[in-house]
């Protein structure tokens, strides 16, 4: 399994490091002959600053290429600042990245009087992994076909809003996340993303998993 890790800007080093631990091959995704280097199984978009990124996206000319490549169902991984790249809608008004992913979210919505905090939740197909947030968006609103593998109960502590947010979803191959999974010392959310590529790759291949 061939992983490419958008490396524009953010915490891209982190998702390497896990994910060749489990034992998958990562090249860093810079300019646009990165994407044509060999082939690509899988995608990591990292936590780190959104409007940076998708002005880098946009000026390196891999906005179209990556953008195609979602739209074919290549296997994506999301965290944070990632998950924002894939959002649908943006509660600011603000356009949306790639917008391939049907949800709503706001931005810096777990805020500046936190900065970051970590909560352990049950993850499905996991069990109870440890989330840490920066800085986070929040997912106000998925659409009924998004699967929702995470819920925080952590909005309602800090804001007085009485009501579970998703925390990590799915829908088709792309898989998404408020938090950080890379900076957990955890590697089971990086496992569960490979195996997604791997059964992705099967697919394709006309074989079962
Ligand atoms: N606040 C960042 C943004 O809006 C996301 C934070 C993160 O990725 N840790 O892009």
């Amino acid at each position: 399994m061939r992983i490419g890790i958008l490396a524009l800007q953010g915490a891209f080093t982190e998702h390497k490091i896990m994910l060749e631990g489990l034992g998958a091959e990562c090249f860093e995704i810079r300019q646009l002959k990165d994407l044509y280097s060999g082939p690509v199984n899988g995608l990591v978009f990292p936590g780190g600053e959104s409007t940076v990124m998708d002005k880098l996206l946009r000026e390196s000319g891999l906005f179209s290429p990556l953008r195609g490549m979602l739209e074919k169902g290549i296997p994506v991984l999301a965290t944070c600042a990632g998950l924002i790249l894939l959002a649908e809608k943006k509660e600011d008004g603000t356009p949306p990245c790639f917008g391939t992913l049907p949800v709503t979210i706001r931005r810096n919505a777990y805020g500046r009087q936190l900065g970051s905090f970590q909560e352990t939740a049950p993850f499905e197909g996991i069990g109870d992994f440890p989330m840490t947030f920066i800085r986070a968006p929040l997912i106000v609103s998925a659409a009924g076909q998004v699967k929702v593998l995470a819920v925080t109960r952590r909005y309602e502590m800090t804001q007085g809003i009485s009501q579970e947010f998703p925390a990590a979803v799915l829908w088709q191959n792309q898989l998404a996340m408020s938090f950080h999974p890379e900076l957990s010392g955890d590697p089971s959310v990086h496992a569960y993303f490979l195996n997604m590529v791997q059964n992705a790759a099967s697919l394709s291949e006309g074989r079962p998993a």
